[in-house]
């Protein structure tokens, strides 16, 4: 049996005619950037996520970058985030000039923990960027009532979550901005880079409608140096039709990650194998799904001869990075986020994996463990 991680075609197959026929009559147009099927998209998505604004722009790490310069972040100033995550989050405050201050993860839900929240702000802190790891919202309520005491903003990384939830509430209007991706393999991927934010705060959101176009309102006339960062039609097009279709995918996904729970705790492997943990006030969507394993490379490369795609996400924290070695940190900094990137590994849970497929990827780790 041959699974890989992530089956985009099978997504594709579903629907093809369907896309094909939304690219022919962009293609027809000949408008292909920002333009009404983008206007189109941002009203879809705002409505989906419940805010009252949504901009479309060039990818998940431009919406962060334009998210941070909307809300005034400069060289000097300070932003809180996590260290284990996808680069771009730390990035997009570096890019600025800003530092980028690491606060460690919950060793159940790879979140932030909001319990170091506090001490980490500075008279310089301007944001703190919370991410929706793998799809699950992290404790937004404890971190927006201490930003909200030291009176800085909150930007979601939602860039895996679209379609998350927390009480209730859609990942999107949980902090003052927050930022999506459409980056293929997301819950929602476009044929290419795409990115959106969301807020319900209008102020921010023109800034950021004239921050992604050179920091321009009225064509040539420049009130801030803003960036190059479009949606463009083509992917809106796709996005817009597969945005109909993007619960059911959720559905499969959670449909998949139940059903393994149940295969592990059958197998008698969930003293050896930890599941992803989801929180009472969470809706996880499963972008990945993320268990934590003993021999964690040589259960990867079982699996790999097995036919069975895997991948670590992520496994060298930012903190160690080598181009954040001037930041100061030592190992040791962030345990949980440090022993997680020893341990994770993100197994296949696409909506369109059937049960066989699944039962073969648990009986695979189990036979994996007997053999150890
Ligand atoms: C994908 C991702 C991004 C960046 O999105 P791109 O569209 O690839 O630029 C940022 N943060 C997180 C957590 C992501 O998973």
């Amino acid at each position: 049996m041959n699974i890989p991680l992530l089956d985009l075609k099978a997504q594709y197959r579903s629907m093809r005619s369907e896309i094909l026929a939304a690219i022919e009559a962009t293609c027809d147009e000949q408008g292909f950037i920002l333009g009404p099927r983008v206007a189109a998209l941002e009203q879809a998505v705002a409505t989906y996520v419940g805010s009252s604004h949504a901009v479309g722009v060039a990818s998940g790490s431009d919406a962060l970058l334009v998210a941070l310069m909307a809300l005034g972040v400069k060289a000097g100033d300070e932003v809180v985030t996590v260290p284990f995550t996808f680069f771009a989050t730390a990035g997009a405050i570096s890019r600025l000039g800003a530092k980028p201050v690491f606060i460690d993860i919950r060793p159940d839900d790879f979140n932030m923990d909001p319990g170091l929240l506090e001490r980490a702000i500075t008279e310089r802190t301007k944001a703190v960027i919370p991410v929706h790891l793998f799809g699950q919202c992290a404790d937004m309520e404890a971190i927006n009532e201490i930003a909200r005491a030291h009176q800085i903003g909150v930007i979601e990384d939602a860039c895996q979550a679209i379609g998350a939830r927390r009480n209730g509430r859609h990942a999107g209007v949980l902090g003052n901005l927050a930022c999506f991706s459409f980056f293929p393999s997301k819950n929602l991927g476009g044929f290419g880079d795409a990115g959106m934010v969301t807020t319900n705060d209008p102020d921010l959101s023109e800034s950021i409608a004239m921050l992604r176009v050179h920091g321009s309102r009225v064509r040539y006339v420049h009130e801030a140096i803003g960036i190059n960062s479009r949606l463009d039609a083509l992917q809106a097009a796709v996005l817009l039709v597969k945005l109909k279709r993007l619960d059911e995918w959720a559905e499969g996904r959670r449909r998949n990650a139940a059903r393994y729970v149940q295969l592990f705790t059958d197998a008698k492997l969930t003293d050896r194998v930890t599941v992803p943990v989801v929180g009472a006030d969470n809706f996880h969507v499963f972008n990945q799904f993320t268990l934590r394993v003993p021999k964690r490379d040589e259960l990867r490369s079982y699996l790999k001869d097995h036919g069975i795609g895997t991948e670590v996400y992520y496994p060298l924290p930012l903190h160690l990075q080598n181009c954040y070695r001037e930041l100061g940190y030592q190992k040791g900094a962030f345990p949980h986020s440090e022993r997680a990137a020893e341990e994770v590994l993100s197994i296949p849970i696409y909506a369109e994996l059937s049960d066989e497929q699944l039962q073969y990827v648990v009986q695979t780790i189990a036979s994996f463990d007997r053999t150890r």
